[in-house]
């Protein structure tokens, strides 16, 4: 008998070997240690690694939005034998990761480690664009707007002056002449990022998804993860089957807080419904992206920001969006009204953008998970360490998902993390953890 293959069909053991086979398929073949043929003990657990590890996988991601994909691709790309789970067929729009476009850029106003970790995801887009040959990024800018002394522009341009990242702040004088497609009062500060710009979403999805299978991996699509055993060996019971893993890596997005509290971790995560909107350019070509940027405006309709990006990826339309929305269950998404923000919207639009016509043309759903602190939980499972929870994102976590993905994988592989998990604790929820 060939250790790695088993028995061949002729061999003696040939019945006992399709019973065997019957066991491992149906996820139970753990719970033999070893077997006999006669009177020879044929396979010991030793005998069995070879092929067993169908059924005790390395890892198991569930989820194959942007951040499992990501850490699904580093972790095959790492020698790791993985299956990244996803409940719906691929590609889908029920999650957060759909859509053409997402913006990046490298400086956060208020939190240091991001623009660490942005300069990181720089490199890791870049490569990523190397491995797949797939351009994901277009560099464009991000024009901030604000009110004088905007905490959000001040802070960013600290940052960006620290970290010697290039940026520009009009004289205001200057903001009609560079952006005469804009009506904003002439207080106004513009302030603009230079080395942000555009990710292409679903192409950097794909690029992970394929990339990852490339290296190995696994997706099995339309499959729905149920129930977590956990324990050394975690068991994953799915819609359609049970599989087995040493580590097990949650990324479920909005559907995080209900399926962690399966796992008796409470986090206090808000899934709220946000649209994407686009608006019809009255002289094609005005708002293209060469001319204007990507777009934020912090505070822009009371305590609402807007965000948005230069007609780019529909032609002669220009996407603008609240950075809000109603609360949803991620299930019964778009049974919540969207006409309020639609006309909050379409107001603003009417005022600030007089190229447009104020009425979108397109409208798209997606969510956002957002925590108290808009900082993402990334931690390992307070009780059982094999298990990494991903969640959280907060609206702003697409441009750092190779970092994030990277760094889920050194968790995994029990390496030096690139970068503090401090701040993405679960236990910083510790009034409204059970744990
Ligand atoms: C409108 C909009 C604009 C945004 N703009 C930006 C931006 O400009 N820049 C930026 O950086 N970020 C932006 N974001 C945020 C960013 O897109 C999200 O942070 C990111 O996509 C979250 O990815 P995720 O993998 O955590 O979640 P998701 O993409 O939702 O993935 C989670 C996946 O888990 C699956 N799943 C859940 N439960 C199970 C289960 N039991 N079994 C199997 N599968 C399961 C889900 O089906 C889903 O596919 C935006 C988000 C939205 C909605």
């Amino acid at each position: 008998m060939d250790k790695k293959t088993g028995p061949t069909e002729n061999s003696p053991c040939s019945a006992d070997w399709r019973e065997l086979m019957y066991v491992i398929t149906r996820g139970i073949g753990h719970q033999h240690s070893g077997r006999t043929c006669g009177q020879d003990t044929v396979f010991s657990d030793e005998d069995w690694t070879g092929f067993v590890m169908e059924s005790r996988l390395d890892c198991i991601v569930v989820g194959a939005g942007i951040q499992g994909s990501a850490a699904a691709y580093y972790l095959a790309a790492n020698g790791l034998q993985t299956l990244l789970i996803e409940q719906f067929p691929l590609p889908h729009s029920r999650g957060s990761s759909h859509g053409p476009s997402r913006i990046t850029r490298k400086a956060y106003a208020d939190f240091d480690q991001l623009t660490y970790m942005m300069n990181d995801a720089y490199k890791l887009w870049t490569e990523l664009e190397n491995n797949s040959g797939v351009t994901l990024f277009k560099q464009a800018g991000m024009l901030t707007v604000g009110k004088s002394q905007n905490p959000s522009i001040e802070g960013s341009v600290r940052y960006m002056k620290k970290y010697e990242m290039p940026y520009e702040v009009l004289a205001k004088e200057d903001n009609r002449k560079r952006y005469p497609m804009l009506n904003f009062p002439p207080n106004f500060t513009f302030m603009i990022d230079k080395d942000a710009g555009v990710l292409h979403a679903d192409k950097a999805l794909l690029a992970f998804q394929t990339l990852f299978k490339k290296h190995g991996g696994e997706i099995k699509d339309g499959e729905k993860v149920e129930t977590v055993s956990p324990g050394d060996i975690c068991s994953i019971q799915t819609s359609k089957g049970e599989y087995r893993c040493r580590h097990l890596v949650l990324t479920t997005g909005p559907w995080s807080k209900p399926f962690m509290s399966t796992l008796h971790v409470t986090l206090p995560l808000r899934v709220i419904k946000v649209i994407v909107l686009y608006w019809p350019e009255k002289n094609k070509g005005e708002y293209s992206l060469k001319r204007f940027p990507t777009f934020y405006h912090e505070n822009a309709i009371g305590s609402f920001s807007v965000f948005g990006t230069g007609s780019y990826e529909y032609e002669g339309m220009v996407k603008l969006c609240l950075h809000e929305g109603p609360e949803v269950d991620p299930d019964t998404r778009d049974f919540s009204d969207q006409s309020l923000v639609i006309n909050l919207m379409s107001s603003y639009v009417a005022e600030h953008f007089p190229g447009l016509i104020p009425r979108p043309s397109i409208v798209e759903s997606c969510m956002y998970t957002i925590s108290p602190d808009r900082l993402c939980v990334l931690d390992r499972h307070p009780l059982w360490r094999n298990i990494i929870i991903g969640a959280g994102f907060s609206g702003h976590g697409f441009k750092l998902s190779p970092v994030i993905g990277k760094m889920i994988s050194e968790m995994v592989m029990n390496k030096p993390v690139s970068h503090s998990l401090e701040p993405f604790r679960v236990n910083r929820f510790q009034k409204s953890s059970r744990l």
